[in-house]
């Protein structure tokens, strides 16, 4: 990360209300999810922008569940939520709920209501639809906003008293019913919802809309820069004006461009239809973009907290290719994953002049980058081996610089060996291989004189240990799948996961603990899955080695 990158258009304000000594020079960010799903990799960008800045300018950040639609939310949520805000590397300030909020925000409804700025309207949703007008065309009013302030008073207690059924009145802000922004006509402040809420039980059924809460908790935990994505701007005027008038904390909001990524989806609607329909292994599925996912496929902390530095903050709505997510994990797992050897598609490979019954033991780094080593493992060698089924060609082309009949390789860390023959089952294919090694060849120790131009990895097929893997793809086909026609779910690659029953892997790999990351030589990183045992390993697919996708485009 670049220490001289240049100040993100928020970084500025802060620096500017700093210099001009706003707030007592106290810096307060929240990042307020609702928890009504898992967060995901835009999340991620809010999070790291929230508790960076308040990080930069020693300031804190509180975590705020805004919780005020008990119908869709979840413990099951809150709980994920504080445990991937964690993982990224976040502590928060303190742990709030709007919910907590409930009695101050009736409050603040009856005192708009007494100062005429909010009125108790019976009409009906499409009603209140119909009345709005339209962007060019100004919206009507009707016989329920002359309601008197005793009367408004009155009906939003025995709303709040739960007098009425679901729908048969809200509560409104009498704004502007021919303002240009929309959001100002009129507005909805409360809605009567017969609904237990996770928090608060069953104490209430009148719950206040997100512009009638937001700004307001804000203003309760005296946030002094609330950031929040660009779809916000319109709700700016209104969160001013409640704040104005309520006489109350002056918190900001500041709008910044909200993370795009390409093949995939990132509403929380979206993502829960590909849970609930079963296209995924559930929120916490590798191919997933939720911060869970994106753990269990084995993406680090750092990683995400890097790829979030780099795309920066944009004050203008675009595209990010997942190149350069798939960049940021290579870059970090490149110097911390250890090298091991496995073979993903295996066939025979016996070595005729290599005794029976012998075994040898070789050493290799466990990763080559690290500066001064991060020490070596040893591994077994045997006359039979594993190698790839692709490392071998029947009929060599003229480059082919792997094994053939006649063509000589070198088995990683260990041998040159040349094919001689090959064995077949009936239906043509091959079932061994079968070579000759030179013994002075010795990785380390080479007195052959033999160069050769290939070197191809191997497992000892006594010696390895079997486990599953599991190769991820895009989950979707095309860059947007939410901006084509049809549904979403039609763009689902079909191809988004492979299964491999039978790989061999160094036998250390038994002892692997979840979440540490491993590079299998030539094939690409790998981790544990949450679901593998000593006896049952699994490994998801992190990231290839190189961005293998623009070849097959
Ligand atoms: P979604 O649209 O995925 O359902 P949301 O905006 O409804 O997300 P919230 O839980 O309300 O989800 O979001 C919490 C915070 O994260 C908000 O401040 C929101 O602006 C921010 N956020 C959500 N999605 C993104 C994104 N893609 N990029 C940046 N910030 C985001
Ligand atoms: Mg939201």
């Amino acid at each position: 990360m670049s220490e001289e990158r240049s100040l993100n258009f928020i970084e500025e304000i802060v620096e500017e209300d700093l210099a001009a000594g706003k707030n007592g020079g106290r810096v307060l960010t929240r990042f307020p999810p609702e928890p009504n799903g898992y967060l995901h990799i835009g999340h991620a960008k809010s999070i790291c922008l929230n508790f960076g800045l308040a990080k930069k300018y020693n300031g804190k950040t509180n975590l705020r569940f805004d919780d005020t639609n008990p119908v869709k939310e979840d413990v099951e949520y809150v709980d994920s939520i504080k445990e991937d805000v964690k993982w990224l590397g976040f502590d928060w300030a303190e742990e709030l709920y709007a919910s907590d909020y409930f009695d101050k925000l009736y409050e603040f409804a009856v005192t708009l209501i007494k100062q005429g700025m909010a009125y108790v309207d019976d009409s009906t949703a499409e009603e209140i639809a119909a009345q709005k007008g339209t962007p060019t065309e100004p919206g009507k009013g009707n016989q329920y906003r002359n309601r008197s302030v005793e009367e408004n008073l009155q009906l939003f207690a025995d709303m709040k008293a739960g007098k009425f059924p679901d729908g048969a009145k809200v509560l409104r802000a009498k704004i502007d019913l021919a303002s240009p922004n929309m959001l100002l006509r009129d507005p909805l402040m409360y809605r009567i919802k017969h609904a237990h809420h996770h928090r608060t039980g069953d104490a209430w059924c009148i719950y206040p809309m997100y512009d009638f809460a937001h700004g307001q908790s804000d203003a309760i935990e005296e946030i002094t820069h609330s950031i929040c994505t660009l779809e916000f701007v319109p709700h700016r005027p209104l969160y001013d004006l409640f704040i104005e008038k309520l006489n109350i904390f002056p918190s900001k909001q500041y709008e910044f461009a909200r993370l795009n990524l390409n093949y995939t989806v990132m509403s929380k609607r979206k993502l829960l239809q590909l849970v609930e329909e079963g296209h995924v292994d559930g929120w916490d599925d590798p191919r997933m973009p939720t911060i869970s996912g994106l753990r269990r496929r084995g993406y680090t902390p750092a990683s995400i907290r890097e790829f979030c530095e780099r795309i920066g903050v944009a004050k203008r709505e675009n595209m990010i290719d997942v190149g350069l997510l798939e960049f940021c994990i290579r870059e970090d797992l490149n110097k911390t994953a250890w090298r091991r050897m496995a073979v993903l598609d295996p066939v025979k490979l016996i070595i005729d002049n290599y005794p029976e019954g012998q075994k040898d033991v070789f050493h290799g780094e466990n990763n080559p980058e690290v500066e001064g080593g991060d020490g070596s493992r040893e591994f077994p060698f045997s006359r039979e081996l594993w190698i790839e089924r692709d490392d071998f060609m029947e009929e060599p082309t003229k480059k082919y610089f792997r094994l053939g009949i006649g063509l000589m390789v070198r088995l990683k860390n260990a041998y040159i060996i040349k094919g001689e023959s090959i064995e077949k089952d009936a239906n043509g294919n091959i079932t061994a291989i079968h070579c000759s090694y030179i013994p002075e060849s010795k990785s380390g120790n080479d007195t052959s004189g033999i160069n050769v131009k290939g070197t191809i990895h191997w497992v000892s097929a006594d010696h390895a240990k079997t486990a599953e893997v599991r190769l991820y793809d895009r989950l979707f086909q095309v860059e947007d799948p939410s901006n084509e026609d049809g549904d979403f779910k039609d763009y689902i690659n079909p191809n988004s996961l492979q299964v491999l029953k039978t790989v061999y892997v160094e036998p250390d790999l038994a002892n692997a603990k979840p979440g540490t990351p491993v590079q299998f030589m030539r094939k690409g990183y790998f981790t544990l899955d949450k679901t593998s045992t000593p006896d049952n390993l699994v490994f998801n697919r992190t990231v290839t080695l190189k961005d293998s996708w623009v070849k097959k485009g």
